[in-house]
């Protein structure tokens, strides 16, 4: 609870009416996509870089927790008020796209603005801002920053920090800083901005962000493979693209979420196949998307897909997406309850990482419907459970101790997209040891000497 004398604080630096404790405001920002529930003292909305500097600053010296916050759409618990204090909430007035300079193909943008958006703007004058969360349409670019949020698109064309050139940020101290530049090149100095990217709003509030853009490729066509099973699709994921395939996405769904697509949504796809990959292959001329197209099939061919299935028009396109897009709401289908993961591994590692995960579950008797973004080697593993108690929900934590193991093992990561959070904290022991830990506690250290910037997240101490 918040002494009034820090609320009216707070009131005289941005304005009665961007401070709330209302319980309807209070209840509203106590969730995230984990849809677990902490709640804030006070929700605060800054007006510019300047409200976030003095917030920050009086924070600091009253030692006030401060959780930033976006939209809210994090898997792992980043934006919620864990240890109480204050929200700071970005998506009121630092919503805007500040300059699209088409000559050097960037953009500055607040961190407020919604990832879709901005694609919109810039496609406007042929330009293309590719990452796309399937949060897109409601997930903010701060947030985006802070997770390096990955996307359909990753395999091709990379994630968030491949298009971060600079950014603004204010240090809980309240200083003002800035990091990178609006150059291609910049090796002046410590690379701050690869810091702040994925630091889970933990080091930094970010203020500013300026993307790279590049142009937007004319013509794009729609595919899908039909494989008898996974290990021949997760071979193919590899073996196309060591041969030279480039698609702009490869998503993978296994048999389960297939399953789950049509009794849910009533998606018509070939409910034989033991996996399929989904996605889009781009160029300037139509000659590339047919070369590509005609790469993938040979690919697919020559490691056991019974069919390749071209989308030559937008209906049949939109029909692959569709079920790619619903494929997390429709696992609810084998439980109420949904343990997600997004392991990442080496391409190479995706049969035998796969063989292994469906085992542990199978063991532990969980379903474990398998889909994402195979093109890039990150997977959404889902261990579902039908009203859990104390008993299943401990056997699932065990589980996934036992599938994080093993992908690290492989040399792959805990998160190739979600980020730790809360969710994904208990288990950093077993991507990290003691002195890459203490670490980064000291990197944390030297932005937040005083802690006050989103404590306990990413398994820093609350
Ligand atoms: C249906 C669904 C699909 C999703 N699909 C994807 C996907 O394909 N790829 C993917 O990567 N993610 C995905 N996500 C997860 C989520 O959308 C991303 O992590 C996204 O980047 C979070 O953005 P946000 O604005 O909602 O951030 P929030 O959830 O509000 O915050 C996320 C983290 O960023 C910090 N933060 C936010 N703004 C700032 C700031 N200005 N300065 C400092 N720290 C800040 C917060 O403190 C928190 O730690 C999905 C989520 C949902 C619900």
């Amino acid at each position: 609870m918040l002494d009034t004398k820090h609320i009216q604080a707070f009131e005289r630096i941005v304005g009665k009416e961007n401070v709330y404790s209302d319980k309807a405001h209070l209840i509203a920002y106590s969730y995230d996509a984990t849809r677990t529930r902490f709640q804030p003292d006070a929700v605060v909305f800054p007006r510019d870089e300047k409200d976030v500097s003095e917030i920050l600053k009086y924070c600091n010296e009253h030692h006030i927790v401060i959780t930033p916050r976006g939209a809210g759409s994090g898997f792992t618990g980043g934006a919620l008020p864990t240890q109480g204090g204050i929200t700071l909430g970005m998506e009121k007035h630092m919503n805007k796209i500040l300059e699209i300079d088409m000559e050097n193909m960037v953009a500055v943008v607040q961190p407020g603005v919604i990832n879709m958006d901005l694609q919109k703007a810039v496609e406007e004058i042929g330009l293309f801002y590719p990452p796309d969360p399937a949060s897109e349409q409601y997930s903010s670019l701060g947030g985006n920053v802070s997770e390096n949020a990955g996307g359909m698109r990753a395999a091709k064309y990379g994630i968030t920090k491949d298009y971060v050139m600079a950014l603004r940020a204010v240090r809980p101290n309240g200083d003002i800083i800035r990091a990178g530049k609006r150059t291609i090149k910049d090796v002046a100095g410590y690379n701050i901005a690869g810091i702040l990217i994925a630091s889970e709003g933990t080091l930094a509030v970010i203020t500013e962000i300026t993307v790279k853009l590049i142009p937007k490729p004319k013509f794009t066509k729609g595919y899908m493979g039909i494989f008898p099973s996974v290990e021949d699709a997760m071979n193919a994921v590899f073996k196309s693209l060591a041969a030279g395939a480039n698609p702009v996405a490869m998503e993978f769904l296994d048999s389960l979420v297939v399953h789950a697509l049509k009794e849910k949504l009533n998606v018509d796809l070939p409910e034989s196949a033991g996996a399929l990959l989904i996605g889009d292959v781009d160029g300037n001329v139509e000659e590339e998307v047919a070369f590509q197209l005609e790469i993938l099939e040979k690919s697919f061919k020559a490691n056991g897909a019974q069919e390749f299935v071209i989308a030559h028009d937008a209906q049949t396109r939109e029909k692959l997406w569709y079920a790619r897009r619903n494929a997390s709401p429709s696992i609810t289908y084998f439980g109420n309850k949904k343990l997600n993961e997004d392991i990442s591994v080496p391409r190479s590692m995706l049969p035998e990482a796969l063989k292994r995960i469906y085992a542990i579950g199978e063991r532990y008797g969980f379903k474990v419907p398998c889909f994402g973004h195979a093109g890039d080697g990150n997977i959404h593993v889902n261990i579902m459970l039908q009203n859990p108690d104390e008993k299943q929900l401990e056997e699932a934590h065990h589980a996934i101790e036992e599938i994080f193991q093993l992908v690290v093992d492989m040399g792959g990561t805990l998160s190739g997209e979600h980020g730790i959070g809360t969710s994904k904290a208990p288990f950093m022991n077993i991507a990290f040891n003691e002195e890459e830990i203490a670490l980064f506690k000291d990197i944390k250290k030297a932005f937040d000497p005083n802690n006050i910037l989103n404590p306990g997240k990413m398994g820093l101490p609350a």
